[in-house]
């Protein structure tokens, strides 16, 4: 008995001292999401372990924190957070209680990836409740750009280097490689785009402006009336009205929410089509990364986009 304690004891004691071997050389990242923790493992490469919180299936501005999140929180040598008050529901109370003092907003350990991409629909005036639950600090899903995605990778980038000074070489290294492969990505999801330019189409929240803009569709509507505010019967109406004017087919709806009203829509339009796309890495199993995302996005939405424009 008294052996087996030891033993476990001395498990757990090597568990809290962060690992052992390789463990120990490597900086330890945690990052809000997926996408954040693909563009990392892209730059960190070897010298970086990344856990992802939320998962690529969940809504991201709604995550239950699990008992595991605050360990890998208390360990991290640097946090990535999406910010904008994406993650305003659930984070910073597991980084308060994290113990961790390396990672606290504002320290050299914590990264706000939002700051220096390209951010859309910042309120102008006074924020109100009125503008619905979420995205008061213009919209939090700028990831879905690849020019964006090179952006959070330099700040990635920066940011290992200064952590990890020794390394600079290599990340710089591993940074170029991300940028070369992006840049290829780019050519092809351009081509593959470029027949469907100016589509109207409607999407479920709003998580795709970003995305939409770069790859020149529009927008015209929602199925939520506000961001984080449910489908009403009116608004629901009016969104069908409008999309038969406009001659507007397409209804794109994030894996996380009910396909009930974007289906009832679909029916009463002409030609209406509800499709499900990842607006994160892991959202489907064939978005195992950051490029893979936007190919699994791009593959569907364009053979999505000729049958519903014949073109
Ligand atoms: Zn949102």
């Amino acid at each position: 008995m008294k052996t087996r304690t030891a033993v476990v004891t001395a498990v757990v004691t090597a568990l809290l001292a962060g690992g052992t071997g390789n463990a120990q050389s490597r900086l330890n990242v945690v990052t809000s999401t997926e996408d954040l923790a693909s563009i990392a493992r892209d730059v960190g490469g070897d010298r970086v372990s990344v856990t992802a919180l939320a998962r690529g299936y969940q809504d991201p501005h709604f995550v239950d924190p699990k008992p595991s999140f605050i360990l890998a929180v208390n360990r991290a040598d640097l946090y990535i957070a999406v910010g904008r008050d994406l993650e305003i529901g659930w984070l910073p109370p597991l980084v308060t209680s994290s113990r961790n003092a390396k990672i606290q907003p504002g320290s050299r350990g914590y990264l706000d990836a939002s700051l220096n991409v390209r951010i859309l629909e910042i309120p102008t005036g006074q924020i109100t409740r009125a503008m619905g639950d979420v995205h008061p600090f213009g919209n939090p899903h700028y990831w879905l750009e690849p020019g964006n995605g090179r952006l959070m990778a330099q700040a990635i980038r920066n940011k290992l280097s200064e952590l990890s000074p020794a390394d600079n070489a290599y990340f710089a290294g591993r940074y170029d490689d991300f940028d070369r492969r992006l840049a290829a990505a780019e050519k092809r999801w351009d081509a593959a785009m470029a027949p469907y330019k100016g589509t109207p189409l409607v999407t479920y929240h709003r998580s795709w402006p970003n995305f939409m803009d770069r790859f020149g569709l529009q927008v015209i509507g929602y199925v939520e009336p506000k961001p984080g505010i449910p489908p009403s019967p009116a608004h629901t109406l009016q969104l069908i009205e409008e999309m038969k004017r406009g001659g507007v087919k397409l209804i794109v709806v994030e894996p996380y929410f009910s396909l009930k009203t974007p289906q009832a829509i679909a029916s009463q339009v002409p030609g209406g089509k509800v499709l499900i796309l990842a607006p994160s890495v892991g959202g489907v199993k064939e978005a195992a990364d950051f490029i893979q995302l936007f190919d699994y996005n791009i593959n569907l939405l364009a053979a999505t986009l000729k049958q519903v424009t014949g073109k």
